[in-house]
């Protein structure tokens, strides 16, 4: 059985067939570290490690990379601000180092692991030489030109030779609309079409951020460049089997990804997979509604907010629009305690002779059904004999289970005292008994009382008596 998915180009579910025999070249859209990741990008991060993961299950060797876009408009914006107009290349980096550490941080929190056997990251200031080569290669060929503040893509040129521009969009995306216009920011709308920037020449808002070059002139490459040269770099000039990324790159990202790719190679990518955005509270997600969350936000609400999350985007498809709300997370996170105690208390007896691991992988594999997947996992999870496939089921859709908290082994003479302190209470001796909860808390140990509730007007100490456990 093989694995179907949604690609975005042909708009069909495909059987998935890798180029390369029993090997995948996996490319995903990595984050710009001008900031901290919101949890709309993690749900795009998570949706290509479950993926890699789905491949990996079908018996696939997964060579996954994504790029580190810290060359473009707001990494270098934000740099400059930060360090003023005498800001070079260097400094762009320091800027950068602090958020591209983040945003493995946030990888790990939420089970993605960053460690070079299952990811490779490409910075793009690490590959701008490669990249300016390419942008020549595309001088010469006739499909770029220069002006006077650099070197920009015709499509007019391009379409004359491949005739499918922003066929990703769409089979008309070209219908009705004048080709000719040049834009130089990287972000722009449909209605914008554009020739659009290779390499931009330094201005003075780049301060000192740029690379020098005699033909192209000091500049720094475009946004949309630096991903067609990565996928090259990585996988050698073969053709990348899978390309994820979010439906908001779909244009102009991707769409001038495979105008600048095909003119050199082809087939440049053979399977695109997009994922839908995540809203909060049911509306787009923007620090202006005060519907913003990172990661580090959802922390502050709960332990394992991160592994909360990601259990949360399994229970809605990757090409549906997931609507997030606090409620929903917390709600995810009674889920997976409840996953983590069937695994680990007393499991049931296994009687069934449903075949979990088939049912699972038909999920898995009918383009990427976590939600049916999850709900096969939970079925079998607290059956006894059949720990290693729950766990090769967690393991796949990347679920850590939490472990139970381990009651503390209280040392004889904090019990001690802690017996003493009982008895002062008994006979009402609180002062005493106040003496000895501080020499209790010298100790690093605290003291909780119990209460037991009988009903709304009779609280009553609980007859087990206190808790006492280490300061945290
Ligand atoms: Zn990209």
């Amino acid at each position: 059985m093989s694995i179907r998915l949604f690609n975005t180009l042909s708009r069909e579910i495909e059987e998935f067939k890798p180029s390369g025999g029993n090997s995948v070249n996996l490319y995903t859209c990595g984050p710009t570290v001008y900031d901290t990741a919101h949890i709309g990008n993690l749900r795009s991060y998570i949706f290509a490690d479950v993926l890699r993961r789905a491949l990996q299950y079908n018996g696939y060797k997964v060579r996954w990379v994504m790029n580190i876009t810290d060359v473009d408009d707001k990494t270098i914006k934000r740099s400059v601000e930060q360090y003023g107009s005498k800001a070079t290349p260097k400094e762009l980096r320091e800027y950068t180092d602090k958020y591209f550490e983040e945003f493995k941080k946030d990888l790990e929190a939420v089970n993605i692991p960053t460690d070079s056997e299952n990811i490779t990251f490409i910075r793009v200031s690490d590959k701008i030489e490669e990249i300016k080569d390419f942008i020549k290669k595309l001088i010469k060929l006739g499909y770029a030109y220069k002006t006077g503040d650099g070197v920009y893509f015709s499509i007019e040129t391009y379409q004359k030779k491949f005739g499918d521009y922003g066929g990703l969009v769409g089979p008309d995306f070209l219908e009705g609309k004048e080709v000719g216009a040049r834009v130089k920011v990287d972000e722009y709308k449909k209605e914008d079409l554009s020739d659009f920037a290779l390499w931009k020449k330094q201005d003075e808002s780049d301060g000192n951020i740029f690379w020098e070059d005699e033909e192209l002139g000091n500049g720094r490459p475009g946004w949309h460049i630096e991903c067609s040269v990565i996928n090259k770099v990585a996988f050698g000039g073969a053709p990348t089997d899978i390309h994820t990324g979010g439906v908001d790159l779909i244009f102009p990202h991707h769409t001038n990804e495979i105008a600048q790719s095909q003119p050199i190679y082809k087939p440049f990518v053979n399977h695109w997979s997009h994922n839908e955005h995540l809203l909060v509270d049911g509306k787009k997600m923007a620090k202006s509604e005060g519907n913003f969350y990172t990661l580090k936000d959802l922390e502050k609400e709960m332990p394992d907010a991160g592994m909360a999350f990601r259990y949360l985007t399994l229970l809605t498809n990757y090409r549906k629009q997931m609507n997030f709300t606090m409620t929903a997370l917390k709600a995810a996170k009674s889920g997976l305690e409840s996953l983590s105690n069937y695994r680990f208390n007393e499991p049931f007896q296994y009687v069934s002779d449903t075949n979990y691991e088939d049912a699972f992988r038909e999920d898995l594999n009918d383009n990427l059904n976590t939600a049916g997947s999850l709900g096969v996992f939970y079925m079998l999870v607290g059956y006894k004999g059949v720990e290693p496939l729950a766990d090769k089921m967690a393991d796949t859709l990347g679920i850590k289970f939490l472990t139970p908290e381990k009651e503390a082994e209280i040392p004889p003479n904090v019990k001690e005292l802690a017996d003493e302190r009982e008895k002062y209470r008994g006979s009402k001796q609180f002062v005493k008994a106040d003496e000895l909860r501080k020499e209790i808390d010298a100790l690093g140990f605290i003291v909780e009382d119990t209460v037991k509730v009988e009903s709304v007007v009779k609280i009553e100490e609980s007859p087990e008596g206190p808790i006492i456990k280490p300061k945290k």
